[in-house]
Order: C-alpha cells, then structure tokens, then sequence
C-alpha cells in the first residue's frame, strides 16, 4: 500500500533530542526553540518567528493580537482548515467566506473588497499546497481600508511570492510543523511577525501573559502578570525534532519537488486530452511541493477513482469540506456572494501520495493506476 503521507524522518532528530535531554533542558524557549526561530527568521526575513504549539495556537496569537473583538468580521475562503476560522470564532469574530479561484484553489483577491463592511477588522490568506494568493493585490486592498492581513501558510514553509517568503508578508504569517506538512515537529507552528512593535506584545500572549521573556532577557529583574495570555510555547524536544528537518530543509524541499515534477510531466497527457485538470502555479509563485493535486470532472468520478486507487494499493484522499457548508461555519460565519468555485471544484479535487522519500517506483505505481483508471 502507498500511503497517502509519511511524517518526515532525516535522520539527525533523535541525535538533537538526546542533546536536549542531556542539556536538562526540555521545557520550552530553550537552544533548539532559539535555533528554529532564528531560523525562520533567517529564511524568511521576517523581524520575529516564534515557535508555538501549533499552526492553529499561531492562529489563535494572530487573532489576539489583531485586537479581534465581538462581532469583528475576518474574511477568509471557505476552502480551508478549521482553524484558520476557528481561531477568531474563539474571541467572537465572524468568518466572512468569500469564494475560490478555480485555478490555485485559493482566495479570489477580486471579490474580496465587495465583502468588506465597518465591521471588517482582517484578511486571512491561506496559501493553498503551498501557492501563494494574490498577495500584492490583498496588501492594496487591506491598505486602502485599513485592515490586518494574517497568512495562514501553514503549507507555505520554504514557498515563496515574488521572492518574498510565505508567512512573512502580511502582518503576521502562520506556520504548521504537524506531522502532515513538509518539516514537522510532532505538532507544532510558528508565529512569523513582520512589525517589531507586534513582538513584544506576542512574547507576552505566548507566555501565559506574563513578560517572561523580557526576565530571561535581563530587561526587568523579577517576571510578573501583564497581560491576558496563554500557553503557546512547544517543549525543546519536539524543537529538537524540528531543527533537525530545518537544517536539511533545501534536501527535503527538492526530493518533494522531484516528486511533483515526476506527477506532473508523467499525468500531463491526461490533462492535455482533457480527462484531469492538473495544479496551475502562477508565475510569480515558487511553490514547496506540499500537494500534488488532480481534478476529476466531478464529486461522482472523484469517488470513483479514489476507490478504484485504492483497489491499486494506492491511498488518494479529498481535502476540505467547505467551511460554510459545515454546521459551526452555518453557525458561527456566513458566505459572501456565490459560491461559484468552492463547493464545485472542493469536490473535484484529489490529492496523490506525496512525502519526503516517496519512491519513484511508488509514484510510477500512482501514475500508472490513474493512466489504467481513464482507460490507458
Ligand atoms: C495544517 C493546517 C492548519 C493547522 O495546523 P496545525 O499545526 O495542525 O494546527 C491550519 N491551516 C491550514 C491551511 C493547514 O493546512
């Protein structure tokens, strides 16, 4: 069987986790933490990336330090994760879904402006497999009316538009270190901050609203209770796990790429008859090979083929369920416009197997069953 992922292994994690454990120091904001945040710092040019628990919990800081409020609208797609709208549902926010482009599966940055209202406080971009939104005409959008744009590039680590990292872009930028995405930590995120005036706020709310960090700095002699806050920092062994995968990261990123690139000349043909619809990567986007996506005609042939992979000892599966056709979403938000895309395509989409040592003879087999399925 070909599994659909396989969490990513280099080889040196458990080398750095003996090295946290014998260091006794295992708790959070230790030398690994320190070495993935100036990581990301580095790789991305953001002016603070700090570790969290996850994506979602680098959401949540987002949210709060958005000043997001009762009532406060956030725009978003409705193609996307849960937490991406959960994290502002927690402080009262409403989701205002807006609809998909067919083709990069992300936000249409044109149908974003008619959405927003007084109530707009932020613009979400997720950054579908790894695909940039439109993020200059969102940055021109937000600007004119004054809004936050938060990128949940929870699949966007070592992608890049125009040049410009993922996550580092807007005001404030999401990472995700789960076991499913490109370098992984277990569970685990960053917080990518792009002013420095956010930063010191941000210690504070990932610190259990207190100004810890300010006391390990040697700015203030005793640490006390500042601010509203929580939890959000990981422990240095699951840090230690991640620097091992930051630190190979260039090896990781181009053995996914050969992979995707192996998809895409080999299942071309397909799509040249017109049997699949294939990724489309805007020019002005490098992406990270986190997906490799196809697109049969409809929900019907999608099933189809999923059990037909399956039958071939390969595992394809869908992606989201759009986020207003679920009951929280129904509850919690509501969709602007019509839903053109999101539904339609959402239910035409399949992902293939695709992790870091995926075999060429493996995704031969992959490309193979899919060739067989449309009769070839
Ligand atoms: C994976 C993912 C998340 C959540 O990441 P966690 O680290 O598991 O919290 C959020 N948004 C998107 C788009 C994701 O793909």
């Amino acid at each position: 069987m070909i599994n659909f992922n396989v969490p990513p292994v280099v080889g040196t994690e458990e080398h750095y986790i003996a090295q946290a454990i014998a260091a006794r120091k295992i708790c959070g904001d230790g030398a690994f933490t320190k070495k993935c945040n100036a990581w990301i710092e580095e790789h991305t040019g953001t002016a603070k990336a700090l570790l969290t628990t996850s994506c979602t919990h680098a959401t949540e800081m987002a949210a709060i330090l958005a000043g997001i409020r009762e009532g406060d609208e956030i725009i978003m797609p409705s193609y996307t994760f849960v937490s991406t709208a959960n994290a502002f549902v927690l402080r009262g926010g409403v989701p205002v879904f807006v609809d998909i482009r067919p083709d990069t599966m992300n936000i249409d940055e044109e149908k974003i402006e008619d959405a927003i209202t007084e109530r707009t406080k932020a613009i979400v971009a997720v950054h579908y497999a790894g695909v940039a939104c439109e993020m200059d005409r969102i940055g021109e959008i937000a600007g004119r009316h004054g809004l936050i744009v938060i990128e949940d590039a929870a699949q966007g680590v070592m992608a890049s538009y125009k040049g410009q990292a993922l996550g580092s872009i807007g005001d404030f930028g999401c990472f995700s270190f789960h076991e499913t995405k490109n370098y992984s930590m277990g569970e685990g995120g960053a917080l990518l901050i792009r002013n420095p005036k956010d930063v010191e706020r941000a210690e504070i709310v990932r610190e259990k609203g207190t100004d810890r960090s300010k006391f390990f700095r040697g700015q203030v002699d005793k640490y006390t209770w500042v601010d509203a806050g929580s939890s959000y920092l990981p422990s240095e062994l699951n840090a230690a796990y991640l620097y091992a995968q930051l630190e190979q990261a260039e090896r990781v990123n181009e053995n996914r790429l050969k992979s995707w690139r192996f998809y895409e000349e080999r299942l071309r043909p397909l799509a040249e008859e017109g049997l699949l619809e294939l990724p489309y990567i805007p020019k002005e986007c490098t992406h990270n090979a986190h997906m490799f996506y196809i697109k049969a005609r409809d929900l019907k042939e999608r099933s189809r083929l999923i059990g037909f992979l399956k039958e071939r000892g390969v595992m394809a599966v869908f992606h989201y369920i759009p986020l207003h056709s679920a009951p929280a979403g129904r509850q919690f938000g509501r969709f602007h416009g019509d839903d053109i895309y999101t539904t339609k395509e959402s239910e035409r989409l399949l992902r293939l197997p695709m992790y870091y040592g995926l075999r060429e003879e493996d995704a031969k087999q992959v490309v193979n069953a899919v060739w067989e399925f449309y009769g070839k």
